[in-house]
């Protein structure tokens, strides 16, 4: 068994998170290959290793001195090594890069020390080989990655040392350059180093026991999901969970390796496995997998009698695409057919927007309905069973709680209703009540 486990920002934040994920890759033989995020936030008042590399660099260019901020990274850095008694240099590359910075630094060479430092030390607390991402993660001189090269570079390094620690979020330009990904990049060079490595399973270790079946801001404990597939995920995450994004895991999804969501807190639980697809639903499992949603739609019905609806649908969706507006729902109905968008992607357009409809469909009325929320229920069991949509629309006609809109994905893997937007927490906490309680 061969695994890729990599720990996020608030799992190597200090020295005793340092100390769990030795005993997490301890635990497993197969957790030979390691990435590691910059230390995060030990606390709520705390900063990202990130955060203050990126105000060191705007202090530098703006030639404000930045060493305050410079000793709390080079602080934060040496506690864990005093902590932990590392054997590593940390102090002599501290000083050479303290050296090396100036009003031309880049922002992606400064930055991507956190990843950097933070790794040298685990490699060495781990007795693990450093493998630089500069040395490993390539990019092509339009900033895409160089799959092959990289692939070819990574599983080079664990054949030759057998078990490595990368840093995440950065790699190197055919320049020689340092580049660093988008935020939270680690993600992906986790999900790079799986799949390069042809590894059985790809783990990533953050701070909560996996994927939320819904905002714990809104539901209180919702439970964890066990099993997820991508395409579940996708639409959580388009629907505004803060989950991880299909994207960043795209090479894991690929070839087919299972994505596991763990807790460095807490190693015990099992946490959110997410997988291509799942064949052998489980009796135990729920018909929703997950509750998310956003606030602020709005939304464009459009009544025409008799209406050639492809017709009129089509220059509708034209109008929209020339502004620039996503249209996020569709709903049809035979003589009428609703648009639905983010009132802030409308912005001042919407008046522009209807004008042309009105001009261009001849309709014989539009409505414009704002402050609507979307609710999306996903479920990749509700296409097997009969009844969902019934049961949640009961759930929240029993409630009082009356929609506005409904739109049914296609693939059946979706439900989603529009609320008005004082409704939304109450529609999140109806639907799982109803279906997770
Ligand atoms: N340290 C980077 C960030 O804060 C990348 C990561 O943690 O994945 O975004």
């Amino acid at each position: 068994m061969l695994k890729v486990a990599k720990f996020g920002g608030s799992s190597v934040a200090g020295a005793e998170q340092f100390r769990k994920v030795r005993a997490i890759v301890e635990a497993d033989e197969g957790r030979r290959v390691v990435v590691i995020s910059a230390a995060g936030k030990r606390n709520g008042e705390d900063h990202k290793l990130t955060d203050l590399l990126y105000l060191i660099h705007a202090h530098l260019s703006y030639g404000v001195s930045c060493d305050e901020i410079l000793k709390t990274v080079e602080d934060r850095l040496l506690e864990i090594q005093t902590a932990l008694n590392i054997g590593t240099d940390i102090r002599g590359e501290l000083a050479a890069f303290r050296k090396s910075l100036s009003k031309s630094s880049s922002a992606d060479e400064i930055v991507s020390r956190g990843e950097y430092f933070t790794s040298k030390l685990m490699a060495a607390y781990l007795g693990y080989a450093f493998v630089d991402a500069a040395d490993c993660v390539f990019f092509a001189l339009d900033g895409t990655l160089d799959r092959e090269r990289t692939d070819a570079a990574i599983r080079e390094a664990l054949e030759k040392h057998g078990r490595i620690v990368i840093p995440g979020f950065y790699g190197r330009l055919p320049t020689g350059r340092v580049r660093v990904m988008s935020r939270g990049g680690s993600d992906i060079t986790g999900a790079i180093a799986a799949a390069a490595v042809g590894a059985d399973i790809y783990e990533n270790w953050t701070d909560v026991s996996g994927i939320l079946m819904a905002d714990p801001r809104i539901v209180p404990n919702p439970a964890p999901i066990g099993r997820i597939t991508f395409a579940e995920l996708r639409e959580l995450a388009f629907m505004g969970a803060s989950v991880l994004h299909e994207e960043s895991v795209q090479p894991v999804k690929e070839k087919g390796i299972p994505l596991n969501i763990r807790n460095t807190n807490r190693p015990e639980d099992p946490g959110t496995m997410i997988v291509e697809s799942v064949s052998d639903l489980e009796k135990s499992e729920r018909f929703i997998t997950g509750i998310a949603g956003r606030k602020d739609f709005t939304v464009l019905t459009v009544n025409k009698r008799a209406m050639k609806l492809s017709q009129s649908l089509r220059q509708a969706l034209e109008i929209f695409d020339r502004y620039g507006v996503p249209v996020e729902h569709i709903t049809l109905g035979l003589d009428s057919f609703a648009l639905v968008s983010s009132t802030a992607s409308l912005g001042d357009a919407v008046y522009d927007v209807i004008a042309e409809i009105k001009k261009n469909c001849r309709p014989d009325e539009v409505l414009l309905r704002e402050n609507i929320a979307m609710v999306s229920a996903v479920g990749r069991k509700m296409s097997s069973q009969p009844g969902v949509s019934g049961r949640l629309f009961k759930a929240l006609g029993d409630e009082g709680i009356n929609i506005r809109t409904i739109a049914q994905g296609a693939d059946e893997l979706a439900i989603t209703v529009g609320v008005e937007n004082k409704e939304y927490e109450k529609a999140i906490r109806v639907l799982y009540d109803s279906f997770a309680g």
